[in-house]
């Protein structure tokens, strides 16, 4: 795949006066900071939120700045212990705002307390987690203030000669990468996937300062009404971005009976189980499990494609795995360019081959170790 063009993001409406420059008016100039948005639920901080602080502490050491995190939650929610392990990761400072409407995720309070707190802050960039909560209010908060946001990004960093984001994703289906950036408005916002970003390892003895925000919103004012929690039975069960190993199908499998012998060498292998898109379109597995650029991205420490093309579109969201095994009746089949051993086969012998032989090695080892 190639670095295809750059170009400047366009706000959905120009702010009266700005024009169609692509410099920085000087009120602007004044922005400085990389922000990270954390996003929490029921005591939990997303694993994408620390990603990107790893992250933002490399774009803000190249720009000199320093790195915050944005806790946004209710008065009962443990918001300080988020911004210290928030500085474990990388961060120096934290912003918190807590009150009662903000239990919970709901779009109005949440852009506002997000909206409010970079225009009284003004930070440069603001990065979020690409989950249905940071998409969201990413969404709402670009538009608010009429800045530009590049969503699912692959890769961040500081372009040497503006000194602006460059926010790389995937664009033409997957087919080319483009390179976008906010040149002439701030806050530069990105969101980007979980996993595609490296967790960075965390530092205990690092600390940081806590600032306290108020919101200034009542529930009158809101819409919305979060009445319960129900939980999706089987949202939580699939689990494919932190997963460490992966066993993926493909159309080659011919018919779902056949994906039964996925599944059986995942669960020899306790790992979970993906596949590509006409699969999940077949309705051979749930719409969770699919891998790629509409799915997830995942980096497993074993990736095994069975009947897997490795259409590109497929690829970009596994070819980071650290070890990946296809099993392929065609030799030229584009998955084996990422794979590091290749399988040419039929999947519907090679792969019950494979879970015997797992599950005979696992269970000297257990042996072994008893
Ligand atoms: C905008 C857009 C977004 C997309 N997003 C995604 C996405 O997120 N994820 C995704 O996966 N796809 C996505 N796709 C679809 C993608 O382009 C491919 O069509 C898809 O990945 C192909 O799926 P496949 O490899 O299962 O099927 P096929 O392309 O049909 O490949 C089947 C493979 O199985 C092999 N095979 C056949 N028989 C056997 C056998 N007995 N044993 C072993 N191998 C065998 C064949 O040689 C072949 O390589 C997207 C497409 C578009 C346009």
């Amino acid at each position: 795949m190639s670095q295809a063009h750059t170009e400047a993001a366009e706000p959905a409406k120009r702010p009266a006066g700005r024009g169609r420059n692509v410099e920085l008016s000087e009120e602007l100039k004044a922005y400085k900071g990389v922000w990270v948005f954390i996003e929490h639920d029921r005591g939990h901080v997303h694993s994408v939120s620390w990603e990107l602080v790893g992250e933002a502490r490399k774009l803000a050491d190249k720009l000199g700045c320093q790195v915050s995190a944005i806790v946004l939650g209710g008065p009962d929610e443990a918001l300080d212990k988020f911004a210290a392990e928030a500085f474990t990761y990388g961060a120096d400072q934290a912003h918190l705002m807590q009150d009662p409407v903000l239990k919970g995720y709901r779009n109005e309070p949440f852009t506002k307390g997000l909206t409010d707190l970079v225009n009284k802050y003004q930070p440069e960039i603001l990065l979020l987690g690409a989950t249905s909560m940071g998409r969201d209010l990413a969404g709402s908060v670009a538009t608010t203030l009429l800045t530009g946001l590049t969503a699912d990004c692959t890769e961040l960093r500081i372009d040497p000669t503006t000194k602006a984001l460059a926010a790389t994703r995937p664009t033409f289906g997957g087919s080319l990468y483009c390179t976008i950036m906010t040149l002439a408005y701030r806050p530069q916002m990105a969101t980007v996937r979980p996993r595609v970003m490296l967790m960075p390892p965390a530092d205990a003895r690092r600390t940081g300062k806590i600032t306290y925000d108020s919101l200034g919103m009542v529930e009158t004012q809101i819409v919305t009404k979060l009445l319960d929690f129900i939980p999706d039975a089987s949202s939580n069960k699939i689990n494919l971005p932190y997963a460490d190993v992966i066993v993926s199908g493909g159309k080659g499998l011919k018919n779902p009976e056949n994906f039964k012998l996925v599944f059986e060498l995942a669960r020899v292998l306790g790992g979970e189980v993906g596949a590509t898109r006409p699969c999940v379109q077949a309705g051979w597995v749930e719409a969770d499990r699919q891998v790629g650029q509409t799915g997830k991205t995942v980096r497993p420490k074993l990736y095994i494609a069975a009947g897997v093309s490795g259409a590109i579109q497929h690829r970009v969201g596994m070819e980071a795995s650290d070890v990946i095994i296809a099993i392929n009746t065609d030799a030229n089949a584009p998955i084996f360019d990422v794979a590091h051993y290749g399988i040419v086969g039929n999947a519907m012998q090679v792969l019950p081959a494979l879970t015997q032989a797992f599950a005979a090695h696992l269970a000297l080892r257990t042996r072994q170790a008893a």
